[in-house]
């Protein structure tokens, strides 16, 4: 589970719970929520590059490349 607000990774939660974010940068109450992640690879002609998007953006590409 992720904050909400930054997306970062949360260690210490309670399902269903406010938490304060772990990321001194965000530090905002928020609730946990499932992080989007997405696994792709990218061929650019030569090599095979394995990517991983993470929240709104893997979000918007499973829904394109229908990945999930
Ligand atoms: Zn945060």
């Amino acid at each position: 589970m992720s904050c909400d607000f930054c997306n970062k990774k949360l260690m210490f939660y309670n399902d269903n719970e406010e938490t304060d974010c772990e990321n001194p940068k965000c530090g905002k109450r928020c609730l946990p929520t499932p992080r989007a992640r997405t696994y792709v690879q990218l061929d650019d002609g030569t090599e095979l590059l394995d990517v991983v998007m993470l929240g709104d953006v893997a979000k918007t590409y499973s829904h394109v490349l229908q990945l999930n």
